[in-house]
């Protein structure tokens, strides 16, 4: 049960009660029906033997009978009998046992030859002759078999109307439920495609599920506008964040070209130097995510080299590596052309590249590869650094998720990996890690090749 949908659910209860209340209803009409269809005709068998003295008057002495009393009006026999218990007149059903005891003022059942009778018996003093007493018999399995029939019909009819019922309420059920369905539905394409702009707009009613429908399109309203007012206010803190910083590292240059500078006030300006270059690092890399998550990042696509600006990249950077002691290898396949932002394409590969060598040890390695396979171009940077732990690796591609921080040092903000996914995705490649602590990483996109 636990497994059935809501749907199913409420159709099984639904069409259980109506079983169960049709099967209640069904057995007590019959049950009092039957009963009062056999008193009624206990009745009317009484009555017939009352009405029946009427027909015998006595003339010139003579005990005369009316002819009516030999029909079987309503199915009832009638005979009457004189007080020695002989036959005057009348008839008994063919076959009748005229042995069965008499019991007067009483409905008797007696079962003859398969079948059940109702016997009464009533005796009256005539005027003239003295007493005369009257059988009347019916029988009884007449009305049994029309029962029966009865029984039967409502055995058909019962699974009829239970069949009926639960497509009924199951149509029914499923029609409350679409709005709920909807629901879901766009709670799921919220969550998949990460569009707050979707509403369910469930128009018309005034019942429950509308009600919450309009409940949840006013929460996502206005989660949506916090969220395009956090957009904002990061895009716009970055933004303003710019032209100071530019003109604090203008100044160190400044500073640092004065010659009558102390070593003291040369190395404390060194620093704000260093730490400025990170904070603008750091800025136009939100500005950057800022953009994307707005829209606004765009792509300018054009035919690119990508194996030279692969090469020049890893050229860069083995001046940063040779600092830290480490080899950089490349393994650049010639001529890979691709459809690209230059731009973003080089900060992908100085990202990445930058990464390795930062989280590779004095005297490690790191490789470079581009390749192309038919349609499909395969970039990857290995190194043999400290690697990442199975816990961390999933979350690498978050915003500001730094697996170890107390071994990197405060320049890295653990945006950069963000990008790189983004400019990945943006030119419709994809990206994936591969690594194990302590023996190193490996990263490997790709991208549609020209
Ligand atoms: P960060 O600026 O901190 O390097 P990233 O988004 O580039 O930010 O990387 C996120 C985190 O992933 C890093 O803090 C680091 O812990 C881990 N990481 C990235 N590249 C490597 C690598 N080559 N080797 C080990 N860890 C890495």
């Amino acid at each position: 049960m636990k497994k059935l949908s809501l749907k199913w659910k409420l159709t099984l209860l639904y069409t259980l009660f109506a079983t169960l209340l049709t099967f209640i209803i069904l057995t007590v009409l019959l049950y009092l029906g039957s009963g009062s269809i056999l008193a009624s005709t206990q009745n009317q068998l009484k009555e017939r033997v009352y009405e029946g003295f009427d027909l015998f008057d006595m003339k010139n002495g003579i005990l005369r009978v009316d002819s009516d009393f030999s029909d079987v009006e309503g199915g009832v026999y009638l005979s009457a009998y004189d007080a020695s218990g002989a036959l005057l007149s009348g008839r008994i059903p063919y076959g009748f046992s005229s042995s069965i005891a008499v019991l007067e003022d009483t409905v008797q059942t007696a079962k003859l030859g398969g079948s059940t009778w109702y016997i009464f018996d009533a005796s009256s003093s005539l005027r003239d002759y003295g007493t005369i007493r009257i059988r009347g018999i019916c029988s009884v399995s007449a009305l049994e078999e029309e029962l029966r029939l009865l029984i039967r019909l409502a055995l058909i009819l019962l699974p009829l109307s239970i069949l009926l019922s639960a497509v009924l309420c199951f149509s029914l059920v499923r029609r409350t439920l679409r709005p709920v369905y909807k629901i879901t539905q766009t709670a799921r394409e919220i969550c998949e495609k990460k569009d707050l702009s979707r509403r369910i707009s469930l128009k018309g009613g005034r019942d429950e599920i509308t009600t919450l429908a309009e409940t949840f399109d006013t929460m996502l309203a206005q989660l949506e506008d916090a969220f395009e007012r956090q957009k904002q206010f990061t895009s716009d803190v970055s933004h303003e964040l710019r032209t100071p910083l530019a003109v604090i590292l203008s100044q160190c240059d400044d500073l640092l070209g004065d010659p009558h500078l102390s070593p003291e006030e040369r190395a404390s300006v060194k620093t704000i130097q260093d730490r400025t270059r990170t904070l603008t690092r750091l800025v136009s890399q939100l500005l950057f995510l800022s953009r994307t998550d707005q829209n606004r990042q765009v792509l300018t696509l054009e035919p690119l080299d990508l194996s030279l600006i692969t090469k020049s990249v890893a050229e860069e950077q083995e001046l940063f590596a040779s600092g830290k002691n480490i080899t950089l290898e490349a393994e650049i396949q010639e001529n890979i052309f691709i459809q690209g932002d230059e731009t973003l394409l080089i900060r992908l590969w100085m990202n990445l590249i930058e990464n390795a060598v930062s989280y590779t040890q004095e005297g490690g390695c790191v490789q470079v590869g581009l390749s192309k396979e038919g349609k499909t171009v395969t970039g990857y940077v290995k190194d043999n650094g400290m690697g990442i732990s199975k816990e961390d690796l999933p979350k690498i591609w978050q915003r500001f998720y730094r697996a170890d921080t107390s071994r990197t040092d405060s320049s890295h903000s653990g945006l950069g990996l963000s990008m790189v996914q983004w400019i990945v995705q943006a030119h419709g490649g994809t990206i994936h890690a591969e690594s194990t602590k302590g023996e190193g990483s490996l990263f490997l996109f790709t991208l549609p090749a020209e």
